[in-house]
């Protein structure tokens, strides 16, 4: 079956796509444990990165097509050139809400330029609240840099900032009530991410995966908790505030309760592949590049989005004993 020619953007199982993310760079200056190796990493050419024209293009008609709503990520957004402008261009497109996932080391710096150029919110990355286990996690980088990040971008007014922790057990578990406390001490919503197996090859382990339900237990019983229910958001972080009113905290159950029943997102790769879903294999990407500098005009675009929606499968397979991880990491299909 082929995809509707006019219409938002639908896949065979009937779920219409709203969220664009969009990889600026598979280049970044840390090398966290859950996501990159720590040596040896290809990059790609920088003739192959899409240019800010060519983003803005596919965004554009990504828009057209009733994506609402975007959100920069890579590898390291904010180590991509010029983003500030290309974050000017995207927002100038009129989507409702643009968002940045950002490991904050250049955060301070950037946060109020980025604020004026359109950027409404920022998701920053920071795993542990002990200074020498977050070097040890991500590798490069320090705790303090990335808590000054995060005040900058509140004093920016880009809120509501939201924290991303991937939990893995017996490296950083332990610290699921300090981030907790965290939470209701700062007023920043905490996302505890699965780790998903989207890493350096051959490092991802079953055993190492929190689930979200242990965490979600061990929270309430220090502070009871309660589902935020909204039927209009599909997105994957389940919410939930604490019953005394000291904030909310999220759940990325992406390995033990996959969400994908309500996905609606789609992903631009920094060299211009069209990915229905994170654990797509390559065969499943479609590349927009050369369409792009080959001069096809957007209805040729636009079918290659839709084809590309159209083809999602059901579901992930993380879970089915035959699982084959994609060949691309996180870092390099982006966020
Ligand atoms: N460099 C930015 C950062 O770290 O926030 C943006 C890109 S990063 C790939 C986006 C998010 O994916 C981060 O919150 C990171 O912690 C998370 N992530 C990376 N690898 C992961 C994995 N194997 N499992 C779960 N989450 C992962
Ligand atoms: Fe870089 Fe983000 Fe991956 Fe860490 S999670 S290595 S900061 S892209």
């Amino acid at each position: 079956m082929s995809p509707p020619i006019n219409g938002p953007l639908i896949d065979s199982h009937g779920r219409v796509h709203t969220d664009l993310r969009i990889s600026v760079t598979d280049r970044c200056n840390f090398r966290c444990v859950y996501c990159m190796p720590e040596e040896g990493v290809p990059f790609l050419p920088r003739a192959e990165l899409l240019t800010f024209e060519e983003i803005t293009r596919v965004a554009t008609i990504a828009h057209r097509l009733g994506v609402r709503s975007v959100r920069f990520t890579g590898g390291e957004p904010l180590v991509r050139r010029d983003l500030v402008d290309l974050v000017a261009m995207v927002a100038g497109v009129g989507f409702d809400d643009v968002a940045l996932t950002t490991n904050g080391t250049g955060l301070a710096r950037l946060a109020p330029r980025l604020a004026d150029a359109g950027l409404r919110r920022v998701n920053v990355s920071c795993d542990s609240l002990r200074p020498e286990r977050f070097s040890r996690i991500r590798r490069r980088g320090d705790l303090a840099t990335v808590l000054a990040a995060m005040d900058a971008a509140e004093s920016a007014g880009l809120t509501p900032l939201k924290v991303n922790v991937v939990a893995i057990a017996g490296v950083n578990d332990d610290e699921v009530e300090d981030f907790g406390a965290f939470a209701r001490r700062t007023g920043r919503e905490v996302r505890f991410i699965e780790f998903m197996p989207l890493d350096a090859p051959g490092s991802w382990q079953r055993d190492q995966v929190v689930a979200a339900a242990d965490i979600l237990a061990r929270l309430h019983a220090r502070w009871p908790l309660e589902a935020v229910v909204d039927p209009g958001d599909p997105a994957p972080a389940e919410r939930y505030r604490f019953q005394d009113g000291g904030g909310t905290i999220g759940v990325v159950a992406s390995v033990t309760r996959p969400f994908c029943g309500t996905c609606n997102r789609l992903r631009l790769t920094a060299d211009g592949a069209v990915r229905n879903c994170l654990f797509a294999n390559a065969d499943a990407e479609r590349s927009v590049r050369d369409l792009l500098r080959g001069g096809a005009d957007d209805a040729e675009v636009e079918a290659v989005l839709r084809r590309a929606v159209w083809d999602k499968l059901p579901g992930h397979a993380i879970n089915d004993p035959g699982f084959l991880r994609p060949a691309r990491s996180m870092s390099m299909i982006g966020g």
